[in-house]
């Protein structure tokens, strides 16, 4: 039984001479060519030139540090358990004396990792965090030749303590907090 209507039956008919010569197809081919050199074009050169994105577009995640410079993240694990293609793993550890500037909270993420080959950036991680500790930015993913480089630990994802250095998250927190309204 067909499985459309809309099915269209091909006939294989023999090629005439100025088709099995192909130069008039291939002339076809070159004037669809040269004609798109004069419309406007739909790609751009990147990386040198770049889209703008949407104020709060889903990109590269960042882990939060505070004022002072410690820590957000408690190692609560709640975005891992938020997220549904399972890509972030951590490791808590327990802040020892003399580490408070270190780390916000009592426990802290001793390890971090995102597997960005599993993560579809939904967002869930960053709505499903209570401390404010973990955002997505409009930073891209950069292309890679190996799987394990795309397993992002605390190195990268975590924002420099160089104040001058933070990563700007304020108009993705304020989304976050209208849409939870
Ligand atoms: S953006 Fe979504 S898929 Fe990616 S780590 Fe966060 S919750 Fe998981
Ligand atoms: S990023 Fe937020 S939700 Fe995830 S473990 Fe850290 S504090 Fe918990």
């Amino acid at each position: 039984m067909a499985l459309t209507t809309r099915s269209k039956v091909v006939v294989q008919k023999k090629m005439s001479f100025w088709e099995q010569l192909y130069i008039p197809a291939i002339l076809k081919g070159m004037g669809i060519t040269f004609s798109h050199l004069f419309k406007r074009k739909v790609t751009i050169k990147y990386p040198e030139q770049k889209r703008v994105f949407s104020p709060i577009y889903r990109g590269l995640h960042v882990l939060k540090r505070d004022q002072e410079g410690a820590e957000c993240c408690t190692a609560c694990g709640l975005c891992a358990v938020a997220c549904p293609a399972e890509a972030i793993t951590m490791v808590a550890a327990e802040r020892q004396p003399g580490e408070e500037t270190l780390y916000r909270e009592e426990k802290y993420a001793a390890k971090y990792d995102i597997n960005m080959l599993r993560c579809i950036f939904c967002g869930l991680c960053e709505e499903a965090c209570p401390k404010e500790a973990i955002y997505l930015t409009d930073r891209l993913l950069p292309a890679n030749y190996t799987r394990a480089e795309f397993v992002w630990g605390k190195d990268r994802l975590l924002e420099s303590c160089d104040s001058d250095k933070r990563i700007d998250v304020s108009v993705r927190h304020s989304y976050q907090k209208e849409s939870s309204i």
